[in-house]
């Protein structure tokens, strides 16, 4: 009897720890399933604000100054539709550099000037000859445009055209109001440039002549003899070039040994007379805006090809 009261306590225990062990189990459990359905909850709003965010003001995710208005807003407005796959930030441009391509510096003259100077200069270093000091140049027959005017026009568009080339460019004059003489040009042009390329046009008594060439100094000029090779190859280099791409009548590349703006230089240096403005189709052809772009990439592939021959 004892020993069946004891068994009967025993079991009764037993059962007692099963019940216990089993409600508490019971309860951990539906503990638990509330956290991770709150825990689940959240997680999504919290996708939701992100990506409205991320959609709306990829910028400003870290600095956003009012995160409390953006919260408000995504419960007025709908859902994008269209979520950014990319979150990689934006590739900005890296900046080039202009002289960081080819470093060559080419030195640009738009030849003369609103009033030339008839003042007098040396013709080349220790010359006794004297020349004027810059030409007030000729002016279109037809378009009564003045020849500086063109040039620099054209030097300007050059400019361009050569940076985007990689190369830096030196200009002797951006405006028309300057007084510098063809000396002064060229010691500007020395001056850290590679090469110097003077822009000048043509004129003559028979309005019927037209085409293009280019002016370089003799190996017997006494002031500049020794570069007159390398003068010559940029000379050849631009006609060639300039004609090609305008279709200008090419009247090639020639000597001439009495330029002050060639005779004081120590760079290789030409002239091009781009065409003439005696001959009315030409001096039309020269203002016309889809020609004048052949006249720039005429002479910058010159220039192109001119280094590339180095
Ligand atoms: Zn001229």
């Amino acid at each position: 009897m004892k020993s069946n009261y004891g068994k009967n306590l025993f079991i009764a225990i037993i059962f007692c720890i099963v019940v216990t062990l089993g409600l508490c189990v019971a309860a951990k459990q539906m503990i638990k399933m509330d956290e991770e359905r709150e825990e689940k909850e959240v997680f999504k709003e919290l996708n939701n604000s992100d990506n409205i965010q991320d959609s709306e003001n990829k910028d400003n995710i870290v600095s956003d100054q009012k995160p409390d208005e953006s919260k408000l807003e995504i419960k007025i407005t709908p859902e994008p539709t269209e979520i950014p796959q990319d979150t990689i930030e934006p590739i900005e441009p890296t900046p080039v550099s202009k002289d960081s391509i080819n470093g060559k510096i080419i030195a640009l003259d738009a030849g003369h000037q609103a009033k030339g100077n008839s003042e007098k200069e040396p013709l080349g270093p220790g010359s006794t000859e004297m020349k004027a000091k810059v030409a007030s140049g000729t002016t279109g027959v037809s378009t009564k445009v003045a020849e500086y005017i063109l040039t620099l026009d054209i030097a300007l568009a050059l400019r361009d055209e050569l940076e985007t080339r990689g190369y830096t460019v030196l200009m002797i004059r951006e405006t028309h109001d300057i007084n510098l003489s063809n000396r002064e040009r060229a010691e500007l042009a020395n001056e850290g440039a590679d090469i110097f390329v003077r822009l000048h046009a043509n004129g003559s008594e028979n309005q019927n002549v037209s085409g293009a060439l280019t002016i370089y100094p003799s190996e017997s000029n006494e002031f500049v003899g020794n570069i007159s090779n390398e003068c010559k190859k940029l000379a050849q280099a631009i006609i060639e070039e300039y004609c090609e791409t305008t279709e200008a009548k090419n009247q090639g590349a020639i000597v001439m040994d009495n330029m002050s703006g060639i005779n004081w230089c120590t760079i290789p240096v030409t002239i091009i007379e781009m065409g003439y403005m005696s001959n009315p189709k030409e001096d039309q052809k020269m203002q016309d805006p889809e020609y004048q772009k052949k006249m720039v990439q005429g002479i910058a592939n010159g220039i192109d090809a001119y280094f590339n021959e180095e």
